[in-house]
């Protein structure tokens, strides 16, 4: 690792631990943002842009679009996007939350996306997310709450009480899954957990009455750690997609200072749970704030002809004990650069010419890339490039760093590839020439 990957890979650990939950992680976007120059930007009011000049807006705090506008007519340019995401498979708290069960204390929960489940079991888990709540004076306020200390853990079934657990071990997400909090206090739960959550709310400064409603999910407090005998990965939750998110906040705010061509970020909550919501990959954000860029008559339309997205979500690294999992030409190693994803049936958006362009960004950058292709016989996965190129009829390229145990409670990801997959982006940003 050289003294700019360390360094990169310092602020992307930092950005890990500090974003459990979605909100987290726009909250710590938006600290990047603003402490560069960019502007916050409300939906609901008349915008009036300068050149050269950065903005960022949010929708439910969870969604995140920033953009820098070139000097250069937005039409002639096009749009430089990447795309990313900022959810995570987790669990998260029902409503009506507590349950009694033989003297113990715990949550019902759901399960968020495609989690891993196994890994759960025996972590020192937290909780963080948005609680919305009424004050002293009856109104309705939201905030972000991260409790950080382990208040909960899902115990294993002993193997002596299960001796085939490793040979097949089904769990049941109703009845195996809800984390224990502690040990029954009194014989009714019922109004336990906000009243908990009112006081570690009070405790940061927040003048709550009365819990209303929460958005909370579980998460494993074990920071993030450089793991190998050179450091040579990076071990976290979350990096499926965090990674890309940082990485490609990083390569907006290196661009030049006088760039000539707009460049945008998007960071969409739901995509593990396909998309489709007011905040998600599937809604109207970001074609309402391009089209607001371009302006009238037939702006919108020139300016997409010439725009491209680079949509970024981490992919399987072929895993030395399940090499057979892999195509036999298509396994993308780890710390052997950002990965193109390429998928004959669209579940990826990537083509023949946006995948020329990225290798040719990468062979800019003097970094390395690589392909992956899922094997013949099985099904593919899919992100959020093939809804974006659906919904706004723009050329994508999907590509991610690549990456083992996506969707466990701790994936594991090469200490290098982020920090090249953010050289691509930036020279797709700033050397490209459009051409
Ligand atoms: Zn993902």
């Amino acid at each position: 690792m050289t003294q700019q990957q360390a360094v990169f890979n310092q602020g992307l650990i930092s950005f890990l631990q500090s974003s459990p939950s979605p909100a987290h992680a726009v909250k710590a976007m938006v600290e990047q943002l603003e402490e560069a120059g960019y502007q916050a930007l409300n939906e609901g009011d008349e915008w009036q842009l300068q050149p050269g000049q950065g903005y960022w807006l949010t929708r439910d705090s969870r969604t995140l679009i920033a953009f820098r506008l070139g000097q250069d007519a937005i039409a002639e340019t096009g749009v430089r996007m990447l795309g990313a995401h900022t959810d995570s498979p987790c669990l998260k708290v029902k409503p009506k939350a507590e349950i009694l069960r033989h003297g113990s204390l715990q949550l019902g929960v759901e399960v968020y996306g495609g989690v891993l489940m196994h890994p759960w079991f025996d972590r020192d888990l937290s909780l963080a997310g948005q609680v919305h709540y009424r004050n002293e004076s009856g109104k309705l306020k939201a905030a972000l709450l991260n409790v950080e200390k382990p208040i909960a853990v899902i115990p294993s079934l002993a193997i002596h009480l299960n001796r085939e657990a490793n040979k097949n071990s089904e769990i049941n997400a109703q009845l195996h899954l809800p984390p224990v909090l502690g040990v029954k206090k009194g014989d009714n739960p019922s109004l336990v957990f906000r009243q908990l959550l009112a006081t570690w709310l009070v405790r940061e400064g927040h003048p709550v009455d009365e819990v209303i409603d929460y958005d909370l999910c579980f998460y494993d407090t074990q920071p993030p750690a450089l793991v190998g005998l050179e450091e040579e990965y990076i071990s976290s939750a979350r990096l499926d997609n965090l990674l890309s998110c940082y990485t490609g906040l990083q390569a907006i705010l290196a661009e030049d200072t006088a760039p000539k061509a707009t460049a945008l970020l998007v960071c969409n909550d739901h995509e593990e749970v396909g998309s489709a919501s007011a905040i998600g990959a599937e809604g109207p954000f970001l074609e309402s704030v391009l089209r607001r860029l371009a302006g009238e008559g037939q702006k919108y339309q020139r300016m997409m002809a010439r725009s491209m997205l680079i949509s970024c979500d981490n992919a399987h690294a072929l895993h030395p004990n399940y090499a057979d999992k892999h195509d036999e030409n298509h396994g993308p190693k780890i710390n052997a650069g950002p990965v193109i994803k390429v998928n004959a049936n669209q579940r990826y958006a990537t083509t023949s010419e946006t995948s020329a362009l990225f290798s040719s960004f990468c062979e800019m950058a003097d970094v390395p890339y690589q392909h992956f292709v899922v094997r013949s016989d099985m099904g593919c996965g899919s992100t959020i490039g093939p809804i974006a190129a659906t919904k706004l009829g723009v050329r994508v390229v999907d590509v991610g760093a690549p990456q083992w145990a996506m969707h466990s409670i701790r994936e594991t990801a090469g200490s290098k590839d982020a920090w090249y997959l953010g050289q691509a982006l930036q020279a797709f940003i700033n050397i490209w020439d459009g051409e």
